[in-house]
């Protein structure tokens, strides 16, 4: 028989706890670091560390190479089902993980290929046709599930354009949880203030009259306005872990369906925010053999230029170019890539302490990629491949070839594409002469009737509107 503290020593090995990023920045500023470790559940309903670092796990679980390859020929809820149940298995039991699940994906995650053993891994199949799906919708399940059953909870967001939508679509329909968003009037295409408005049930967009920054002034005032607590907001931003989990998933996915033997793969991820590249990270130290993972940017290119010289500085303002969901010159998650390889960077850019670039340069290659190779590659993997890739696809699959090129072909490739080149018609019809055949979820939306709200920058009329639009009971 087992003595009662060995018990407790099993238990304690295998529970999953989070600390956050900046839990070493003493004397830094004004920041005053929270030393703690949470559960996921509470990781996923703060967002946010109290010190405002982002939630790491203390434990990275490894999944084995035969459970890997059992994933061969399974449908994609089962891969999500492995990666997912590994981190999960003390805090949701496994009935409700699978229901979870099975209502996150009733969609495709098709592998095209391009040649030879070379793959574009489309995740662009979802509600909203952008890879933000998958992390979207099974945040919103998992929120729904763990949020206190007396209290609603409010989420509040502002968006540039995709995030807003996924999150919406993903939150519709579930019980106990609103949504409002907030959405720069004169900064989003009319494609996107449709999907925007048109959500509807529990998901509210309200269009503000200035810009993103101005909307994202306004949730950040409202977030700690202690008039407001009794509302219990909670954030759905791109830091939560709980949208850095479901992104490992397509990795293992893809791996299973693509590998013959148990052979390396060579991973591509067209990056901003480094949040779906991160997945990728904690893939490869979960025991999926990724040889190389290839990020590469659009012209921000902090990153490319920190993994040659070794000195990081972020490009501000950021640049505005094709692949606009990747126009970020300070990526959020990079604090925890630093902090994989033994650094530490806050959310200014600030870096406190040098991660091991040797080990980062052994497992990484970033590349820059400009709006004109973007353009380029679009025509030419249309023309040679008969393959529609829109702006972000073709950042991800051109870094792919540029790694190539450098260090010799690999037989097994996988490239992300994020979006539907739907959701980038001008571009793909000036460039191929032909306009991209446009997925179920966005037929019609052009005459989808909508009501959006409209209100000024400011804040006291925002909070007006919270006041009297927003509950606080189930
Ligand atoms: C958000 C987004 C990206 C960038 O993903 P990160 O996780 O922020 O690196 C790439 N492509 C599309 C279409 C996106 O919406």
């Amino acid at each position: 028989m087992k003595l009662q503290d060995e018990v407790d020593y099993a238990a304690a090995m295998k529970t999953i706890r989070y600390y956050s990023t900046n839990r070493n920045l003493d004397g830094a500023g004004k920041i005053t670091p929270f030393k703690g470790r949470v559960s996921f559940r509470d990781a996923l309903l703060q967002g946010q560390a109290p010190d405002e670092g982002l939630y790491m796990p203390d434990r990275i679980p490894h999944i084995s190479h035969e459970d890997i390859l059992s994933l061969k020929g399974k449908p994609y809820s089962e891969a999500a089902m492995l990666v997912a149940g590994t981190f999960l298995a003390d805090e949701v039991d496994v009935g409700t993980l699978r229901t979870i699940i099975e209502d996150s994906y009733p969609f495709t995650v098709p592998l095209e290929n391009m040649v030879d053993r070379k793959y574009i891994m489309r995740l662009d199949q979802g509600p909203t046709a952008s890879f933000k799906d998958f992390a979207a919708r099974m945040m919103a399940r998992l929120m729904g599930h763990f949020r206190d059953s007396n209290t609603r909870l409010n989420v509040l967001v502002a968006t540039s354009g995709d995030t807003g939508s996924a999150v919406g679509e993903a939150f519709k329909g579930i019980e106990g949880i609103d949504v409002t968003i907030l959405y720069p009037q004169g900064e989003v295409s009319e494609r996107q203030r449709k999907q925007l408005d048109t959500i509807g049930d529990n998901v509210k967009a309200i269009s503000v009259d200035g810009k993103f920054d101005d909307c994202q002034n306004l949730v950040k005032e409202a977030f700690p306005d202690p008039s407001l607590a009794y509302l219990c907001f909670t954030s759905a931003n791109s830091i939560n872990f709980g949208r850095i989990l479901p992104q490992m998933v397509y990795y293992f996915y893809a791996y299973a369906q693509l590998c013959r033997s148990g052979e390396g793969i060579v991973v591509s991820v067209p990056s901003g925010n480094f949040g779906n590249a991160l997945g990728c990270e904690y893939a490869r130290r979960m025991g999926l053999p990724v040889e190389k993972l290839v990020m590469p940017t659009n012209e921000n290119d902090e990153f490319p230029r920190f993994l040659e010289k070794g000195t990081y500085e972020k490009v501000s303002p950021s640049l505005a170019c094709l692949s606009n969901a990747m126009n970020v010159g300070h990526p959020s998650n990079l604090a925890r890539f630093f902090e994989l390889y033994g650094g530490t960077v806050d959310r200014t850019g600030t870096v406190h302490r040098d991660p091991d670039i040797d080990a980062m340069r052994n497992n990484i290659f970033s590349v820059s990629i400009s709006d004109e190779e973007t353009k380029r590659c679009i025509k030419k993997t249309y023309e040679r491949h008969g393959i529609v890739l829109e702006p972000h696809g073709a950042v991800g699959w051109r870094g792919l070839e540029t790694y190539l090129e450098c260090y010799g072909d690999f037989p097994l490739c996988v490239s992300l594409e994020t979006a539907h080149p739907a959701k980038f018609p001008d571009e793909i019809v000036k460039l191929l002469g032909i306009a991209p055949e446009v997925p179920d979820s966005m037929r019609g939306i052009d005459e989808r009737k909508g009501n959006s709200v409209r209100l000024p920058v400011d804040y006291t009329v925002f909070r007006e509107y919270l006041r009297d639009n927003l509950k606080s009971e189930v």
